[in-house]
């Protein structure tokens, strides 16, 4: 387990309690000291690094204080004993920009404490919590670059600040009521309703009434309503364009989390950890409204995290609906006058406060699997903390992809991975890309030498990456996921790559997703010509099949099951009107869509593995139509929950040989596992048996692979491994049969992780 903590935890005492604790806990390692923080790295049995891992937070020395700690398993080294080993010295030109952490237990109770100063202040913070991310303009880190400049510090404040012996020495957001930021609530016109604690109270009244409340935090805003207010609920989505995307929940406390889901002790670190993301929770029965995230066996859970959201939850004492504050698809809102604009119509009361919002930052996204960690959005506590990677290439910008873009600039041996900005298909996550890479080269002092992209010609970060003036490095979609996982478990050479995701543009020109790729290969080939494949080989892939309707068909699981069934049966396939996808279209339609497919018009070819669990998810009549990116899998995923059976569909590996590279090809046939998946469809076979047999042999085309291959080591990624069943399900076949299994941690396995792949295959 490789842990980084950053925060003050230098000079108290650290190194010789982390010394201690691993001793007790019979764990092998070192730590140490550097300018980027606390490293540790210790081995042992699973159970113990739990137990070290939550001792660390627990037991940790008094004065130490951690405000950011990132961990991941990565190989066994076999060390000897535990050992403190010596400090790294500083390099000059180490800039690490902290990301907001969540406020202090200190600065909670003084916020809580009638004869403080500060007493229900909701912008209390100290050196060692509050903004840092989303209120820094520029470097250093000094009040007068931040976006509390234009508050000049009170006398009290003032002392606090140059008080080395002060908790709050340094600390660059200080303020009180008397010289920081106001709380205001506005009407819908931005007409003031109330100010200070007033607008806390008067905003949850609304609250309770079954309104919507814009409130501005910190790194953008939310839109608030009562969780348990099924109407409440149903005005959001109806306001917010946003029809059965779950919502994300905030909880005034972890008790009232434990009484409505169910938390594991890592879980319950997650919640409360500085970093304080939205965590997937198992759900209990419980009294959250259907429609929040409706056939949903989790919810998506955060505690506060800032001072003002404990006030809000404190007084209005159960869960609320916390989304992001902007229409569905956009990115977050941060300034409160365009915020008015945007959101009205959404919000009807807006609790604003006047400390500008420097950019953006979402809420991030986790869960754990397999008992690990897996960030699902890397956003808020986690943005901007680098990755550190040896022998990657300095000054490389990686633009990402085009959905849930990110993007990342590796600089020495750090990659900083910039915050999730969004699906690049608006006018205003168009803006926001364009500032967060000017944010990104403002901020840290290295020129980009190269341009790291996508292959995809039309994705809007492909086409910016010309605008830098430095040559571009394209790299392929898929191969991108495969490095961004090989560089998070820190290993190199041969790897086979298992990037299954909905889409990706291929080395051929054609949409993959459901592929192998064999890593390591050298390769001299002119990595500035996009046409040949650099670094890998495509090992094997899924039959392919037509997509009549192209992009529609990502809105239609439909047609992706059509698709399939004029592979299989042709044209014919209009006359099994007994079948889910065939019945959700009018006979006109299948003619018309035959027709398409037939002469190849609007019908892109494709290998997409997530195009079959949408095909699966309408041949068993669970969802023919989406309203968001990745549903009828979820769908699926959660279906197969309900069964355990182990049974699996049949299915055929070929090897042909590549028509691109005359290589030899392994192709995964899915005609069969369709027959048998119609079969038992028409057996009336339960729904959740489909959907698992489904998971099961998806996990065993995988592990056939992986045999026919030969390769120990198998890396799983791409979007489709969001999916909690497909992971543990495969984890567990490869790890059975002697394989060992690789997938994400600390960075998204969906195209969030793109960027960070861009870096490791550019370099
Ligand atoms: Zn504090
Ligand atoms: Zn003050
Ligand atoms: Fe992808």
């Amino acid at each position: 387990m490789r842990i980084v903590i950053r925060g003050a935890v230098q000079g108290v005492g650290f190194r010789p309690f982390v010394y201690r604790l691993a001793v007790e806990t019979r764990l092998a390692g070192w730590v140490k000291n550097s300018p980027r923080g606390v490293f540790i790295e210790t081995e042992g049995e699973q159970a113990a690094l739990d137990e070290f891992l939550l001792r660390v937070e627990r037991e940790k020395p008094l004065r130490a204080f951690i405000q950011s700690l990132e961990y991941s398993l990565l190989e066994p080294t076999y060390f000897n004993g535990f050992e403190i080993r010596e400090s790294e010295t500083a390099d000059a030109a180490d800039t690490l920009i902290l990301p907001d952490i969540a406020v202090c237990d200190a600065c909670l109770a003084e916020m809580y404490d009638s004869k403080d100063r500060r007493y229900l202040y909701p912008f209390i913070n100290c050196t060692h919590c509050g903004p840092r991310f989303s209120i820094i303009e520029s470097l250093p880190y000094d009040r007068p670059n931040t976006s509390m400049k234009s508050f000049p510090l009170c006398p009290d404040c003032l002392r606090e600040y140059k008080d080395p012996e002060n908790r709050r020495f340094h600390a660059q957001p200080v303020a009180c009521p008397a010289c920081g930021p106001e709380l205001h609530l506005w009407d819908e016109t931005g007409r003031t309703i109330a100010g200070r604690n007033d607008a806390v109270i008067e905003t949850v009244k609304f609250i309770r009434q079954g309104k919507i409340a814009a409130v501005k935090g910190l790194g953008g805003f939310h839109l608030i309503c009562d969780a348990r207010n099924a109407r409440a609920v149903e005005l959001l989505r109806l306001r917010k364009r946003r029809d059965e995307k779950p919502f994300a929940l905030m909880y005034p406390s972890l008790e009232t989390v434990n009484a409505d889901c169910r938390a594991a002790p890592l879980e319950q670190r997650l919640l409360r950890s500085p970093e304080a993301p939205i965590v997937l929770l198992e759900r209990r029965e419980n009294a959250i409204a259907q429609n929040v995230a409706a056939g949903n066996p989790y919810l998506g859970v955060m505690l506060p995290s800032t001072p003002l959201h404990h006030l809000l939850m404190k007084e209005f004492g159960g869960p609320v609906v916390a989304t992001s504050g902007n229409l569905s698809d956009e990115p977050l809102c941060i300034d409160e006058r365009e915020d008015l604009t945007r959101l009205s119509g959404i919000a009807d009361v807006f609790l604003v406060h006047n400390r500008p919002i420097v950019r953006h930052v979402d809420d991030s996204i986790a869960r754990i699997v397999l008992g690990r960690e897996l960030i699902l959005r890397r956003a808020r506590g986690y943005a901007p903390l680098p990755l550190q990677r040896d022998g990657i290439r300095n000054g490389v910008l990686a633009v990402g992809g085009q959905l849930k873009n990110t993007i990342a600039l590796s600089v020495g041996n750090n990659i900083f991975i910039s915050q999730h900005i969004g699906d690049l298909e608006n006018r205003e996550a168009i803006e926001a890309f364009h500032r967060v890479t000017t944010d990104f080269r403002q901020l840290y002092p290295v020129e980009p030498v190269c341009v790291a992209a996508d292959m995809h010609p039309d994705y809007l970060s492909t086409k910016a990456a010309v605008d830098f003036g430095v040559p571009v490095v394209h790299v392929q979609h898929h191969y991108a996921h495969v490095a961004a996982c090989m560089a998070e478990n820190e290993i190199d050479g041969m790897a086979l790559g298992v990037a299954w995701d909905g889409t990706g543009y291929g080395t051929d020109g054609t949409i993959w997703g459901g592929e192998f790729l064999l890593t390591g290969i050298s390769d001299t080939s002119d990595i500035s010509d996009i046409s040949k494949p650099s670094g890998f080989r495509r090992a094997a892939k899924f039959r392919e099949f037509r997509l009549p309707g192209g992009p529609s068909a990502v809105r239609e699981p439909r047609r992706s099951a059509l698709g399939l069934l004029y592979e299989i049966f042709g044209k014919d396939f209009q006359t099994i009107d007994d079948l889910p996808p065939v019945k959700a279209f009018t006979s006109r339609e299948c003619r018309l869509l035959c027709r398409m497919l037939e002469k190849e018009i609007h019908s892109p070819r494709t290998t997409s593995a997530g195009r079959l669990f949408d095909a699966v998810a309408s041949l068993s009549d669970l969802r023919q139509k989406i309203s968001f990116e990745g549903q009828a899998a979820m769908d699926l995923e959660f279906a197969a929950m309900r069964s355990d059976t182990r049974e699996t569909y049949p299915f055929d590996i070929t090897n042909v040989s590549d028509l691109e590279t005359g290589a030899e090809i392994a192709v995964v046939d899915w005609a069969t596992l369709i027959h048998a998946v119609i079969r038992d469809v028409r057996a009336s076979v339960s729904t959740a048996d489909v959907a698992r047999k489904f998971h099961n042999t998806m996990s065993e085309i995988i592990l056939s692979v992986a045999r026919q291959i030969g390769e120990a080591r198998v890396v799983l990624t791409g979007g489709c491994f969001q999916n909690r069943v497909l992971l543990e399900e495969t984890a567990e076949r490869l790890k059975n049969a002697g394989f060992h299994p690789f997938w994400h941690q600390r960075v998204p396995p969906g195209d969030g992780g793109i960027a960070l792949g861009q870096i490791v295959a550019a370099g």
